[in-house]
């Protein structure tokens, strides 16, 4: 980590910049105390660039597999490396991305009155025998055995875990409820065909909440609070959904959705109503159904990925874990339950699947990386000496708009022409390219920003950068 940054010893955190006061370390140097400002530089990113589409196809083994547009992008730029079949390296770029995403997820969460916990990986095999999932999973539960003997499994799903550790508070009260409780963590399933990259993973991260409710009327309205924050979620993503009314699987419960992001290799398929509100996962309709139940339309059918899970579970946990709470006569009664998943490694491959072109990667535009790419003019060139004034801009876009503090990258490989590095820039996907090009020894300079999400070029001066900048939401 150290040296990432010129001139700076040691980094809190590379991942975020803790240019509040209150985030402040002090008697540590740090990359946005005053006077002691460092710049972000491109050529010491751990980052496998640039790699061809054969060396690239070569990584994976099996060339057949390698068969969608985010996995090629996120290998081709180092994003993601592979570890063993669906289990990936998750490069300084995605960590950023996910970071970013998870605190987005907080804030829904949140919002609504969720608590973060974190749960084990390693699942007891009696939770999992009470429920007879020890069984019905099958072949997709990872299981190991400690020293003793004893027997686990790797947690595909928390369900078991939390209704057993609600379970366990004996003093829990109609007025604690409804308890949102959630977690941000590492899943483990032993799919049959892990593919596509992030999209399909035998490890990968889940956001799961689980809520306890006195009433099943108090239930379903908790059902609708959370289905609302995962829309806003999706909004804010910038990514278009459907919600599905959806099968209940192995979870189980008595009603489902799913949020899918329509796209063509999406593993599941979609029957919408053009007509009413209708959707609906094809799993879960009579196959001669070609219209809509509801208002007789002809169904159009569409694939779509999985983003996003809702169940109403009522008491089929906390009736075999005694999951209970005292209402207001005191006597003791089962909550009633819902879980709500959220692939969160899978939302940023498919939002990348979704938004980016064939050769360049599109953000939402809250996940990107990093905001800003700056591109400095080659050495030895006719422009060379812009470079300075692209340092100086630097500073100044980290000084003027504080949320960008951490968020600007310098491109300082300035043995490579402008046009090369713009053209990784632009692969990458920073929602803003700035290029000290030719105008930028004019007096005023004016830099060349390429405003990646829009599509928009345009020449600013300094203060042109920072009135656009200013505009940037970042999380
Ligand atoms: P799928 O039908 O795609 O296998 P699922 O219905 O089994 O998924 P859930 O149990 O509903 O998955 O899990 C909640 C969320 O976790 C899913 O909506 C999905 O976004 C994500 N997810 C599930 N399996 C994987 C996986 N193998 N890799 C990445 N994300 C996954
Ligand atoms: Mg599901």
């Amino acid at each position: 980590m150290e040296g990432l940054l010129t001139r700076c010893r040691v980094l809190p955190t590379l991942a975020t910049c803790s240019c509040q006061p209150s985030r402040y370390v002090p008697g540590r140097f740090h990359h946005c105390a005053p006077g002691r400002r460092q710049r972000l530089v491109l050529s010491r990113v751990f980052q496998p660039q640039n790699l061809r589409e054969d060396q690239v196809l070569s990584l994976e083994g099996k060339v057949s597999d390698l068969t969608c547009k985010s996995q090629r992008l996120m290998l081709q730029v180092g994003l993601i490396y592979p570890a063993s079949p669906g289990c990936y390296h998750l490069l300084p770029y995605t960590v950023r991305a996910l970071e970013k995403l998870v605190r987005v997820i907080d804030q829904e969460m949140q919002a609504i009155g969720g608590q973060k916990v974190n749960m084990p990986s390693l699942s007891p095999a009696e939770l999992w025998q009470a429920t007879n999932r020890w069984n019905l999973m099958g072949k997709e539960l990872l299981r190991v055995r400690d020293r003793h003997g004893k027997e686990y499994c790797l947690g595909p799903t928390h369900e078991e875990a939390i209704t057993a550790l609600v379970a366990s508070q004996k003093q829990l009260s109609y007025k604690q409820l409804p308890l949102l409780l959630y977690q941000v963590t590492r899943k483990f399933r032993d799919e049959p065909r892990p593919r596509f990259g992030l999209l399909r993973g035998r490890e990968f991260y889940m956001k799961d909440m689980y809520t306890f409710d006195a009433s099943p009327e108090a239930a379903w309205q908790t059902y609708s609070l959370v289905c609302d924050a995962y829309c806003s979620l999706f909004h804010r993503l910038g990514l278009q959904f459907v919600k599905v009314q959806a099968d209940v699987g192995s979870i189980g419960g008595t009603m489902s959705h799913e949020f899918q992001l329509p796209v063509d290799v999406g593993e599941d398929r979609l029957a919408i109503c053009p007509s009413c509100s209708f959707s609906a996962n094809v799993e879960t309709l009579d196959l001669s159904q070609m219209n809509c139940p509801a208002c007789q339309s002809p169904l159009t059918e569409t694939k779509g990925i999985e983003v996003g899970h809702t169940f109403y579970l009522g008491t089929k946990y906390s009736s075999i874990f005694n999951a209970q709470f005292t209402n207001f006569q005191g006597k003791p009664c089962l909550a009633e339950m819902g879980c709500y998943g959220l692939g969160v490694t899978r939302i940023l491959a498919a939002a990348i699947e979704v938004l980016s072109t064939e050769d360049c990667i599109r953000w939402p535009h809250l996940l990107a990386p990093y905001q800003v790419c700056l591109v400095p003019p080659k050495k030895g060139s006719k422009e060379a000496a812009a470079a300075e004034l692209t340092g100086h801009l630097y500073d100044h876009i980290t000084e003027a708009v504080p949320q960008l503090c951490g968020e600007v990258l310098l491109d300082d490989r300035t043995h490579l022409t402008i046009g090369n590095r713009l053209k990784d820039a632009r692969k990458l996907g920073y929602p803003y390219v700035i290029i000290a090009g030719k105008r930028a020894l004019e007096d005023p300079a004016y830099f060349e920003v390429w405003c990646q999400n829009t599509g928009e070029v345009v020449f600013l001066t300094k203060e042109g950068l920072v009135e656009l900048l200013t505009q940037v939401q970042t999380v």
